[in-house]
């Protein structure tokens, strides 16, 4: 018996059973996730889903038949509550098992919340879920005035919706720039002032203090320094933590996210973490990393599934992309920039179009791409294949980007 379970029903999860019969695996699949719906995607929930009229079935995968049509069976709203490795089961928090001749953690992050005085108020939330998403949608009817803490790429595409919305929105961001471990300061800086001409209010180096509410609702923030900003609608994100405590209880090695070699199987052969929840080598970072992308969670789903359907696999090794929207800002970022040192541009932020390249010791790392979807499919080949391209040629707009994406390289 070589049963196949998997905990987590999100993008990874779901992409690895899909991907398991795409690649003729045959046998048990089970698909076991505590959030009560069909498996469905993310992204859109802080962009077209905030401003409505989506319903959560336009955001699935796949139907119930489809799942039946291709025998997963799927067991939703039920956690995992520990991995028993001796006997080779999970249990259920119900108390039930489920054996497995392989297992597939695909358990995501958790959003990390408020921890300090009034932050239990109602109308204090976080998105995660797609009924993290009903609640702010539900709460946005109402608002007349919204704070975001945190100026990442979520708490940014918030912000961006609710001041189209035409209601004054305050992003409170205790570094000196939005979205300041992700990308390079003039994609910061730019995105700053389209959205604050859009009508998003910023506070920098500004932490939280407390949360002033009356009859048990948020009614404003008070900040580090003493001021208050009014709130009837306060959103959190500041960033997530990845689910690796079942695999720490069951002694597997954890470090932020579940350790995992570049076949994405931890220290127990029988045993892979695949998506947000994984951290593991990469060809494209000085140290092991975990990432949280849609791209990552799909890519490493279908690297175990070809394992798991007894297909040759090379290491993990594919070329990081990611996707932010913010309003009619079109963000797309591939490679990691972690420890870049020099920075080129190419176009000018005030044309509203341009790319950044960004290097590592003279190494093409990362580029971010603003309303360039051209340089961004380039930037994937580029770093993907690890092609040379000096500074001066990325910034030079007469010099054929793709045409030297596409020359065969020296072996
Ligand atoms: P998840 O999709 O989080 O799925 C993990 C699942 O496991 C969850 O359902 C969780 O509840 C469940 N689970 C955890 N523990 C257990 C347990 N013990 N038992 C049972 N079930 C368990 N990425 C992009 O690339 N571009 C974007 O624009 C973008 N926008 C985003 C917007 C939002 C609002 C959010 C929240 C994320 C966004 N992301 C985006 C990130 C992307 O959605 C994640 O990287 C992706 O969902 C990771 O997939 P995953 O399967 O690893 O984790």
């Amino acid at each position: 018996m070589d049963d196949i379970v998997i905990v987590g029903s999100g993008h990874a999860g779901f992409q690895l059973a899909s991907a398991l019969r795409q690649q003729g695996r045959d046998g048990r699949i089970v698909l076991i996730g505590d959030e009560p719906h069909l498996p469905y995607q993310r992204p859109p929930l802080s962009k077209d889903y905030l401003k409505g009229p989506m319903l959560p079935e336009d955001l699935r995968f796949w139907s119930e038949k489809q799942f039946s049509d291709k025998s997963i069976e799927r067991v939703a709203g039920t956690r995992v509550t520990a991995i028993d490795r001796r006997d080779g089961a999970v249990v259920l928090a119900d108390g039930s098992r489920v054996g497995f001749g392989h297992l597939v953690l695909a358990t995501g992050t958790r959003n990390r919340m408020l921890s300090l005085s009034g932050s239990d108020l109602d109308g204090i939330l976080g998105l995660r879920t797609v009924d993290d998403a009903a609640a702010i949608r539900a709460g946005l009817e109402e608002a007349q005035s919204v704070v975001v803490i945190g100026g990442g790429f979520i708490g940014l595409e918030i912000a961006a919706t609710v001041a189209l919305s035409g209601r004054p929105v305050t992003v409170v961001e205790t570094t000196g720039r939005v979205m300041g471990r992700a990308v390079c300061e003039a994609v910061s800086r730019h995105h700053e002032g389209v959205l604050a001409a859009l009508g998003v209010a910023f506070r920098f180096h500004a932490g939280v203090a407390r949360c002033l509410g009356d009859e048990g609702r948020v009614r404003a923030v008070e900040l580090a320094g003493g001021d208050v900003l009014a709130a009837d609608l306060v959103i959190v994100g500041i960033g997530v933590l990845p689910n690796d405590d079942l695999a720490a209880a069951a002694g597997l090695a954890v470090d932020d996210g579940v350790l995992v070699d570049a076949g994405l199987a931890t220290a127990d052969p029988r045993i892979f973490a695949i998506g947000d929840c994984a951290r593991h080598p990469s060809l494209h970072a000085t140290a092991p990393v975990r990432i949280e992308s849609v791209q990552n969670a799909a890519d490493q789903a279908r690297l175990v599934a070809a394992r798991l359907a007894g297909k040759p696999t090379e290491p993990y090794g594919a070329v990081p992309w990611f996707w932010s929207h913010q309003g009619d800002l079109k963000l797309q970022i591939a490679g990691l920039a972690h420890g870049a040192d020099e920075t080129v541009l190419r176009g000018a932020p005030e044309d509203g179009a341009f790319s950044a390249f960004r290097y590592r010791a003279g190494r093409l790392v990362a580029v971010e791409s603003v309303g360039r979807p051209a340089d961004h499919m380039v930037a994937r080949r580029l770093v993907g294949g690890g092609i040379a391209l000096s500074p001066a040629e990325a910034a030079d707009e007469g010099f054929d980007l793709k045409a030297h994406a596409m020359r065969p390289q020296p072996a």
